[in-house]
This record gives C-alpha cells, sequence and structure tokens, in this order.
C-alpha cells in the first residue's frame, strides 16, 4: 500500500467502507488487490467521460467518438416481439434529430422515457447508410424549470472484472465507492510528502487535491494538474531513491586506487592500430577519474554493437594491472567468453599481461591449476563465464570486474562478484543492448552511465532491406554474388521447430531449402541452433570464421557478441516474429569488417502495423538508441530487459515511455533535494524524510541492488 501513516484512516481496511462489506471486500481483494481505503484511493481511473461539452446533431460526422445531445423526445415506439424487442426514438434539438435506439431492455425504457419532454442524452453515435443513430444512450431528464449546468460533469471511468460486476462494483459501482470514500477522508490523512520548495518550484497542486481531482475533477484542467502533480510524485520518490543510493555508494563505500598507468596500459596503448574515437577516450576518462578517487565504481556502459567497448574494457582492466591488481571479465557464453579472450591475448600480446580463462568445462587438474595460479596471483585478466562467481573462485586481489552484455545476468549474481574481496571492486558493465535514456535512468539511476556514441570511422553504414517471399530469388541471387566476390553470410530463423498453426519458416526446412539453392561442393554450409551441444556450436562456428563454410544457417543462438568480420549478409527469415532489439542485434553482427554489409528482411505479406513499423524503422536507422527508442514506444518498459526489478513495472500512473520529459524534471528535482541535504536533515525536507521512512511506497520498489 501506498498511503501510509500511523493508523490512518487510509490503512482501514477496504470491507469498513460503506457500500462494501465483507463479501464485495474479498472480492476487490482478489480482483483488484485492493484491500485498504489507500488501496480504493490509488485505483486511478484509466479513462474519463466528459459530459462538459454540449454538441449538436447537425455536427456529428463518421468522426465523432462520443456526444452529449440536448433535445426532446419524440415517437417512441416498441417494434418486434418477445426476445427481438426493439425500441426507437427521437431527440430534436435546433439542428435536427437522431433515433435513438434501445435493443436491450426495450420495455423498460419504453416506461421510463417520457414523449415531449427535454433531455440531456450521451452515448457513441453510430453510422448505417449515412445516418447517424444513438444506440443505447444515457439519459438524464431536464426539469423544465431549470437550468443545467454543465460543471462537475467529468466521470470517471475504472477498471473492473466480470466477477466484480457481477457484485454490482462495474466501473459505476466503484465510482459510487470512491465518492463514499471522499467523504471520508480529508487533507489531513493525506499529508503532504513533497518539500514545499519542490512543489512551488513546479507548480504543483497539494496532495489531497490532486487525489480529489484525480477522480473527482471539476474540469478537464484540474484533472490535468492532479494528474501531473500524481505522476510527478511516482518518478519523484523513485528518483530520490536511486539518488540517495548512488549518493550512499560514494561515500560510504571504499574503493580501490589505481594510482598510476605503466608499461601495460602505456604499451597497449602504443600498440594500437587506430586512434580510439573521441566517444572511446572520453569514457576512458570517466574510468580513469572513478579508479583514482577511492570510491567503488559502478558505472554502465553503454554503446552499439561495434563501438569497440571491447577495447574500452581491456584499457580498464590494465589500469588495476598496471596498479598491482587482477582483472576479470564475465561473458554470458562459453563462445563469447572464448572470444574475449582470444581478442585480447591478441591485443596483448608481448605487454606482459597474462590472460586465461574459465568456463564450465574447464575441468579437473586444469581447473585446480587454474584456480591456484589465480589466488597466486599468477593470472591478470581471467575471462570467463558465470563460473567466474562460483563459489571457490578465489583472486589474489581483484581491482576491476568487467560484465558484458549485462542483461544475460543475473542482479545476484552481480552482486555476488562484490563477495570476492573485502572491498568491492570497481565494477564496469557493458551492455550492447542500448537502452533509452529515460528508462536508464530508472533501471539504472544509481549507476553511473557512459555512452560510446559513436563508431570508428570508416565503418560503412549497414544498407538493410525489408522483402517479401516474391524476392526470394532476388535474395538468393544476391547471397550468390557476396559468396561469389568471397564473402560470407548468416541466413537466422526465429523457431528450431515448425508450429504448425503458425506458418513460419523452421530452420531445418530452410536448411534443406539453402542446400538446395546453395549445392555443395561448390557451397558449404554450416548450421547453429540451441539443441547442439556448446562443443558442436563453437565447432562449427569456428568452420565459418575460419572460412570453411560460406553460409551459417543459424537460430538466434549467434545473437549475441559473435564476431566474424568476413561475413557480408544477414538474411532474417520470418523477420516479424523478432522483437526491434534482437533484429539490431543480429543485425550487428555484419558490417564488422572493411566491406559493405546488408541485413535482408524476409517476411510473408501479412504484418501487423506493430510490425510494419519495426520493419520500417530497422529501414531507416542503425542507430540502437533511435531503435530502443522506437521500441519502448512500442512495446511498453516490460518487454525491455533490465526493467523487470526496476520498479518502472509497477507505476501507477506515469508512464516511463510518454512522460519521459517528466521524469527527467523529476530527477533533476530529486538531485537537487539530494544534493543539497544528502542525509535529508534540513526541516524543511522532514515530511519527504517521513514518507520514504514509512515505506510508503516500497512495494512499488523493491530495488534490488545493481552492482
Ligand atoms: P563492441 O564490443 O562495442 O561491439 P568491439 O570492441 O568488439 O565493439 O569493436 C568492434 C571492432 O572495432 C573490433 O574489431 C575492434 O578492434 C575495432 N575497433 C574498436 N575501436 C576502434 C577504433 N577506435 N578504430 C578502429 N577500429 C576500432
Ligand atoms: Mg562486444
Amino acid at each position: 500500500m501506498v498511503l501510509h501513516h500511523n493508523r490512518n484512516i487510509l490503512d482501514t481496511p477496504i470491507e469498513y467502507l460503506k457500500g462494501v462489506g465483507p463479501k464485495r471486500g474479498d472480492i476487490l481483494k482478489k480482483e483488484l488487490r485492493i484491500f485498504t481505503f489507500g488501496d480504493l484511493l490509488e485505483h486511478y481511473p484509466f479513462r474519463y467521460i466528459d459530459k462538459t461539452q454540449l454538441h449538436t446533431v447537425s455536427a456529428i460526422d463518421v468522426n465523432t467518438s462520443t456526444v452529449q445531445l440536448r433535445g426532446y423526445i419524440s415517437n417512441i415506439q416498441l417494434m418486434g416481439e418477445a426476445r427481438r424487442k426493439r425500441l426507437t426514438a427521437w431527440l430534436r434539438d435546433k439542428t435536427g434529430r437522431i433515433q435513438l435506439v434501445w435493443f436491450k431492455g426495450a420495455s423498460y425504457m419504453k416506461n421510463y422515457l417520457q414523449e415531449g419532454k427535454e433531455y440531456l442524452v450521451y452515448g457513441k453515435p453510430n453510422s448505417f447508410n449515412r445516418t447517424f443513430s444513438l444506440p443505447h444512450p444515457e439519459l438524464e431528464l431536464i426539469d423544465n424549470t431549470q437550468d443545467v449546468s454543465l460543471t462537475n460533469r467529468i466521470q470517471p471511468v475504472y477498471s473492473s472484472t466480470d466477477k466484480l460486476t457481477r457484485f454490482n462494483l462495474d466501473s459505476r459501482g466503484i465510482y459510487r465507492l470512491i465518492q463514499t470514500l471522499f467523504t471520508k477522508i480529508q487533507a489531513k490523512d493525506l499529508p503532504e510528502n513533497l518539500p514545499e520548495s519542490v512543489r512551488k518550484n513546479y507548480k504543483l497542486i497539494p496532495r489531497f487535491e490532486a487525489y480529489k481531482n484525480i477522480h473527482l475533477p471539476a474540469n478537464e484542467a484540474s484533472r490535468k494538474q492532479a494528474e501531473l502533480r500524481l505522476k510527478f510524485e511516482e518518478f519523484f520518490f523513485i528518483q530520490v531513491k536511486l539518488v540517495q543510493k548512488k549518493n550512499f555508494r560514494y561515500h560510504k563505500l571504499n574503493g580501490y586506487v589505481f594510482p598510476k598507468l605503466a608499461e601495460h596500459f602505456h604499451g597497449f596503448y602504443k600498440k594500437l592500430p587506430f586512434e580510439l574515437t573521441g566517444a572511446q577516450k572520453r569514457v576512458l576518462k570517466e574510468i580513469r577519474r572513478d579508479t583514482l578517487v577511492g570510491k567503488q565504481m559502478n558505472r554502465l556502459l553503454q554503446g552499439d554493437v561495434g563501438s569497440g567497448k571491447t577495447i574500452v574494457a581491456l584499457m580498464s582492466m590494465l589500469m588495476a594491472i598496471d596498479s598491482g591488481f587482477q582483472a576479470c571479465m564475465m561473458a554470458p557464453t562459453e563462445l563469447l567468453a572464448q572470444q574475449h579472450l582470444n581478442s585480447i591475448t591478441q591485443f596483448v600480446e608481448g605487454i606482459g599481461v597474462k590472460v586465461d580463462i574459465l568456463t564450465g568445462s574447464v575441468k579437473g587438474r586444469a581447473r585446480r591449476n587454474l584456480l591456484e595460479k589465480l589466488e597466486l596471483g599468477m593470472i591478470d585478466i581471467l575471462v570467463g563465464t558465470h563460473a567466474l562467481i562460483e563459489d571457490p573462485v578465489v583472486f589474489q586481489n581483484l581491482g576491476i570486474s568487467v560484465i558484458d552484455e549485462q542483461h544475460r545476468f543475473g542482479v545476484a549474481q552481480r552482486a555476488k562478484l562484490w563477495e570476492k574481496n573485502d572491498q568491492p571492486p570497481h565494477v564496469l558493465v557493458m551492455t550492447a543492448t542500448p537502452i533509452p535514456r529515460t528508462l536508464a535512468m530508472t533501471v539504472y539511476g544509481d549507476l553511473d552511465v557512459s555512452v560510446i556514441d559513436e563508431l570508428p570511422p570508416g565503418r560503412k553504414a549497414i544498407q538493410t532491406m525489408h522483402w517479401r517471399e516474391s524476392k526470394r530469388l532476388q535474395m538468393l541471387g544476391f547471397l550468390k554474388k557476396e559468396i561469389a566476390q568471397g564473402r560470407q553470410v548468416y541466413i537466422v530463423y526465429p523457431l528450431i521447430n515448425e508450429s504448425e498453426t503458425l506458418n513460419y519458416k523452421d530452420l531445418m526446412d530452410g536448411y534443406e531449402s539453402v542446400q538446395r539453392a546453395f549445392p555443395q561442393p561448390e557451397y558449404q554450409i554450416s548450421i547453429v541452433h540451441g539443441q547442439m551441444s556448446g562443443y558442436a556450436k563453437d565447432e562449427e562456428m569456428m568452420r565459418f570464421k575460419n572460412k570453411e563454410t560460406q553460409i551459417m544457417v543459424a537460430t538466434t543462438v549467434i545473437e549475441v557478441g559473435v564476431d566474424v568480420p568476413n561475413a557480408t549478409v544477414m538474411v532474417i527469415e520470418s523477420a516479424e516474429r523478432f522483437g526491434l532489439a534482437q533484429l539490431h542485434q543480429l543485425r550487428g553482427r555484419v558490417g564488422r569488417g572493411g566491406n559493405q554489409s546488408y541485413c535482408i528482411l524476409m517476411t510473408g505479406n501479412k504484418l501487423s502495423a506493430e510490425g510494419r513499423k519495426r520493419l520500417a524503422t530497422m529501414v531507416e536507422t542503425t542507430d540502437g538508441f533511435k531503435i530502443s527508442e522506437v521500441d519502448l514506444q512500442l512495446r511498453g518498459p516490460g518487454n525491455i530487459e533490465g526493467t523487470q526489478q526496476s520498479g518502472v513495472l509497477n507505476l501507477r500512473i506515469a508512464d516511463i515511455a510518454k512522460d519521459n520529459k517528466l521524469l527527467q524534471v523529476a530527477r533533476t528535482a530529486a538531485a537537487k533535494v539530494i544534493e543539497g541535504d544528502p542525509k535529508l536533515e534540513k526541516p524543511e525536507n522532514q515530511n519527504l524524510k517521513q514518507y520514504l521512512q514509512s515505506g510508503a511506497n516500497d512495494e512499488k520498489s523493491k530495488w534490488s541492488r545493481i552492482s
């Protein structure tokens, strides 16, 4: 429950509200998780019926969604018989007339409707043969003498369920409960929880008023103000906690100092065959700064595929090694760990850095030897999978942990890295799945975020095409042309087994047709899928990497990190089945060498609107941040990896995709408050402090420690 004060009326169990009782109370708890008055108060309307406007009959057109009309009733007629009865009547205003129609409750309505009387009528017009009617309108009789006031006529609409409806708790029933609730509570029951300065600065209405007006607004303007205040508040408390946590870590947790850069770092830098990009240099400076101040670094490194994160990570590890520390790098799969090992080994050749690898398949004597060397400090960089965080792995002095592709690791797993030392190592989390800034601010709000927003020079932008089945021959011809030039290609399928109901290309079918189109011995084909053993997969990948095969037929197992610079075409079959992030990741497998690369998205003809948008976005841009922005808009935060623990999924009123500006504002406000008063000791922040301490909004934010 969000609202909380000692023995506050809002803690009262819901069954004690007049009109609820034990039975409905039970159902409210089960169906809507409304346990208390406070929970009901936070059951916000999801839309409103605006009856503050009056329309005219003549103004109704096909675009009219709902209307409110004022007019006189005539020609009441009951037609048909028994169960097929139908009641019609005319409503006439100054501009024309429209037919009102009832199919249900026709007889009842006939007795209720009064010929010649004036009514307010509200409903959704229906058009048939270019004439409009109003089926099942809401009606209000206007007393002849009374002048109708249209203020206070915005009606909230609440979500309900079938079961609740059976107990008279449809939207209207809940509305009645809300009205009752507001006869019981007062401003003192909802004490202000924002510092006065914040409220003033951002022109936010008082808390009680906000709750009242979100449910029972007098007009659209006051509803909007209420919404603003409640959305702000929701973001603000999340951000205060994140900023506090970050602050706490900064002030409380000591971190290793890497005092000098010496032969390893400089030796590597001198050997580097290319110039670092501006973004790489900037990020390295940020990391350098972090490792000099004696505080633990917790940094998220975001950068698109191929932006050169690995070099940055490696150079950060060399900073540690130059100061006598060890480093480790954790990858989500064995294949990727192996790949990191290979590239790191190449990069550090001749500069005296000892690199080794620990994965699940390092066993027996080899494993014991390795662990011993590690504990004795005879290994500088240990690359590996999650095997790195298994219990018996002891470092002599681990100074920095790099975690690649972090979304594959659980938060708890990351936290385990801390326990390797008395003092936590610096942590650099790398992700190649860019997430929108607003989301990063919340999901990783207590981390420092570095962004590599620049690709190494000379990269040719990957050309992306969206082709339908009719272009299949053209696609195959295209692949042949590329292969004839010595390039390699990927063909990726979404599923391993054919599903009968969904007519999607099955990998094995695909494999066969690829074999027919690319006959041996001219062509050699690799296949990799999730049901192969890790060993067989790696073997096949190596064959492809060594150019023994030209075509790699695969499922999404090749999504992450696989590096074959000679591959220039990525064909994605049934591309409509993939999410944007995945498409982007897959596309990132090509364009890694100097040659122009292509991504061909093959789809059927039938596409959903969302599917079309995804494909169009892919064709339009290769910018991972832009793509993630579209993804967030299309699917909401729930489908974006890493959001599960962040609390953004439990937002009650704010929307991280739609309210991104407000989130930024709330973040700034929170940072300012904490900066000026880190421990919330100042009198003006006492209400905020109390509110946070009350645990009032804990439910929505079961923050796991991201480390
Ligand atoms: P990421 O891990 O971000 O996907 P990598 O670190 O694997 O990217 O780099 C992709 C490729 O680009 C690698 O072959 C790497 O050696 C190369 N590379 C990295 N930085 C630069 C640079 N500044 N200039 C040229 N090539 C670079
Ligand atoms: Mg990489």
